[in-house]
């Protein structure tokens, strides 16, 4: 990897390293911060991530299920005979019209 490894003698006599970024050339406390520090930033899952990529395409796939599915879990489930729409309330303020998904789990649907 293109680092930058400076070796000096300290005023004991004793040989030491200074690492640096071999990109931005950013002085580092350890050869593996000067190693990692232009390389692309990963994902938890490994892959590697484009700048501005928090997750890989696959991770945000199963991370917006996640929160679905969080969301509806905490979502008041409503009978359906007892249904008065428009809408319907999930925590007080978010509201599912009749486009949303969680309509079509609502309970006792005829
Ligand atoms: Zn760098
Ligand atoms: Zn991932």
């Amino acid at each position: 990897m293109n680092i930058i490894d400076l070796k000096g003698i300290t005023a004991e006599g004793k040989e030491c390293h200074v690492w640096a970024c071999g990109v931005c050339q950013m002085a580092k406390r350890s050869r593996d911060e000067a190693e990692q520090c232009c390389l692309p930033a990963k994902c938890k899952c490994g892959k590697e991530l484009t700048r501005y990529q928090t997750f890989c395409d696959a991770c945000r796939k199963l991370e917006y299920q996640r929160q679905d599915q969080e969301r509806y879990d905490k979502a008041k489930k409503v009978k359906y005979a007892d249904y008065t729409g428009p809408g319907f309330f999930v925590d007080g303020d978010e509201c599912y019209d009749h486009k949303c998904p969680v309509r079509d789990i609502l309970e006792d649907k005829p």
